[in-house]
């Protein structure tokens, strides 16, 4: 067997791999957010959530149960839609939001991130074209990158996606003989950006996609971590039809036990399950009835109130800290989720002051990240879920630092 050696990489395999592996770079601010991970870094990059705040010995608890109880159910290949009971309890926590389903209707997924990526390897194809808000989530545009779709961006502003940019875009995409799979959508406290959709927007866009025969995906990963007010109903409360509706555990319970769902219309649903099952064959059944275990045992919209009142102080930290240090800064306010997205004065670029930021020990995303085409080097996310109130401020005083800094260049 020769070894192919040409290409510029220094990787052997190069020239062997598919073309989708195109859309598999790494981010080039990974290697300095592998410095950020410092502890003496103040990190307001990552999106980790702050999983100490959870009653481990309660987790404890219910592992050992299911050991006990369970075990060899536990242990074994289970059903590629996922255990009818975590379905029956993801029906009780959609219901916070308005969503009404059947168990039949849900899929269990290893995480929502699976979801995207079993939604993306139905829908698309080289070259389609995939909608999504401006900015949008990193890891998303990742899968639909890998599966060689165009991501277009439509403008959003403080209420979320503008619903006469999205019909211009459609209209701009069509004109130019564009396939369009579907909207992907964050309608609650959105990452990057930190703002919700409001309610008349939600029906606005959903009578727009009707009305076009666009599909909805709605990725509520952070609806219920609201501060103030409970973020409006799901879009699938109103919407059955036309959407796929991705839920997750990761953020209302713990990421580690890598639990998500999608609740997709009849015809979406069966062939999810199928690529499920061919990708994973089930998802682990020791974690979903623990999960289920955890969710009948323990008081856990209690625990949701625990993290709400946790990350609302940091957000207010981060907010104070905002308008103490760097008042003359954008930013928008959430009302809920982890992240903030702040917009630098004129002619400073976020991906350029990175470096310099993780010297003087602070870190953030740049804005950068959240773009398919390069933009946002304006803006920077900021999150406020894993730090603490005290660091989050020693954080944006640094930053403010940085700023400054630039600003005399
Ligand atoms: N969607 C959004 C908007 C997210 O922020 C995340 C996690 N950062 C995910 C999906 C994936 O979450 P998980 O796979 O942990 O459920």
């Amino acid at each position: 067997m020769t070894i192919p050696r040409e290409g510029t990489n220094l990787d052997p395999w190069y020239e062997l791999y598919a073309d989708r592996t195109a859309g598999l770079s790494a981010s080039e601010v990974r290697a300095l957010f592998a410095v950020a991970s410092r502890p003496e870094v103040v990190s307001l990059a990552g999106g980790m959530p702050f999983v100490s705040a959870l009653p481990l010995e309660r987790v404890t608890t219910s592992m050992e149960r299911v050991m006990r109880e369970q075990g060899s159910r536990a242990l074994q290949y289970g059903s590629g839609q996922g255990t009818p009971e975590l379905r029956e309890h993801i029906l009780e926590i959609m219901a916070l939001e308005g969503v009404r389903a059947g168990v039949d209707d849900v899929v269990v997924t290893t995480g929502s991130q699976q979801a995207l990526d079993l939604i993306a390897k139905l829908f698309l194809d080289s070259g389609d074209v995939v909608l999504a808000e401006s900015p949008s989530y990193v890891g998303a545009m990742g899968i639909f990158r890998s599966y060689q779709a165009e991501v277009s961006h439509v403008a959003m502003d403080d209420d979320g996606i503008i619903p006469q940019a999205l019909v211009e875009r459609i209209a701009s995409m069509r004109a130019q003989g564009r396939a369009i799979k579907f909207l992907y959508l964050i309608p609650n406290f959105h990452n990057p950006a930190g703002v919700t959709l409001s309610w008349e927007r939600r029906l606005e866009i959903i009578e727009i996609a009707r009305r076009e025969g666009i599909l909805i995906v709605e990725d509520n990963p952070y609806g219920l971590l609201w501060f103030d007010r409970p973020a409006p109903h799901a879009m699938r409360s109103v919407e059955t039809e036309g959407i796929v509706y991705l839920g997750s555990f990761s953020k209302t319970l713990a990421p580690g036990f890598r639990i998500g769902w999608a609740l997709a219309p009849h015809g979406i649903r069966e062939k999810l399950v199928l690529a499920a099952e061919s990708a994973i064959l089930s998802p682990s059944v020791a974690n979903e009835l623990i999960v289920s275990d955890y969710l009948a045992s323990t008081d856990w919209k209690g625990q949701i109130d625990t993290y709400r009142g946790l990350y609302r102080d940091r957000r207010d930290a981060m907010i104070d800290a905002l308008e103490h240090y760097l008042p003359d800064l954008h930013w928008t306010m959430p009302n809920g989720g982890f992240y903030i997205w702040v917009t630098l004065p004129d002619g400073l670029d976020s991906k350029g002051m990175l470096p310099r930021a993780v010297k003087e020990l602070v870190a953030y995303t740049p804005g950068t990240a959240f773009f398919a085409d390069g933009s946002g080097r304006a803006n920077l996310r900021l999150s406020y879920c894993y730090p603490s109130p005290a660091e989050i401020r020693e954080g944006i005083r640094r930053l403010a630092g940085v700023v400054r800094g630039e600003q005399e260049l």
